[in-house]
């Protein structure tokens, strides 16, 4: 970074922190610039001009001054908000722990548009929807891909053959998440007991359009099951155990 250039980045808050008494440390996700970590000066005071407009999960155009090692954020004009994710603890819980993903597989200063675009458009659908972890769950396949790491949910990843239908011991991989068939998992191991309804649930989240999730039908308890294995599998990947994601266990 060079000091005292300005850019301009359109980001969404993903986390913030305290510093020193009138200060906080906001870290935003920007479709320009991916990551980017930046002061507000004043916002505590208050009549800062910055007030409210950069809480959680709001999206703001931005004029951010470089510095060596952290921006300064300079001008602020709110570009969207989610007024209806704050009123509902799940809602707003599920949303954080996307901006938590983000910020764990993300690189700072590493532009990721689609990504940006992907979290927008979640967060918009989340805010009318009736299953939020339905969306949740998409985001994950879809992110995941996004990412390079390409899941099978259709074929064993061991032996490439087609699992067949109404088969209730399979394996999902915690190494690739990918499904492993019956035969295969006496050979291998780091993976989780699932069965045919699953694995059709994540083949079938993994192609359908977030527009067509609202007819989407699935189980409860087969959707908590999903999110477990899932955030085993993030949680192998990122190396260490995600925060927000203790949420789920409670
Ligand atoms: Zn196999």
């Amino acid at each position: 970074m060079l000091a005292n250039k300005e850019i301009s980045a359109t980001a969404i808050t993903l986390k913030y922190y305290d510093i020193g008494e009138s200060d906080k440390i906001y870290a935003l996700f920007s479709r320009e610039y991916g990551i980017i970590r930046a002061v507000a000066k004043g916002i505590k005071k208050p009549k800062s001009k910055f007030s409210g407009r950069l809480d959680l999960l709001n999206v703001n155009e931005l004029v951010i001054r470089e510095g060596r090692n952290l921006g300064t954020i300079v001008e602020c004009e709110s570009y969207k908000v989610f007024p209806l994710l704050r009123l509902d603890y799940d809602k707003l819980i599920y949303s954080l722990f996307l901006g938590e993903l983000i910020l764990l597989f993300s690189n700072e200063g590493e532009s990721f548009e689609q990504v940006f675009d992907l979290l927008i458009s979640t967060l918009e659908a989340i805010q009318k929807a009736d299953i939020p972890l339905i969306y949740i769950i998409w985001f994950e396949i879809q992110f995941l891909s996004l990412l390079g790491y390409q899941s099978n949910f259709s074929e064993c990843d061991i032996c490439k053959q087609k699992v067949a239908e109404k088969n209730n011991r399979l394996g999902y991989s915690l190494s690739t998440g990918s499904i492993i068939c019956e035969h295969c998992l006496k050979i291998t191991y780091n993976y989780k007991i699932i069965d045919d309804s699953i694995k059709n649930i994540l083949n079938n989240l993994k192609y359908i359009d977030i527009n067509s999730l609202s007819e989407f039908n699935a189980e409860a308890k087969n959707l908590n099951k999903i999110q477990d294995v899932l955030k085993e599998y993030l949680s192998s990947l990122s190396e260490r155990k995600i925060k927000t994601l203790s949420v789920f266990d409670n």
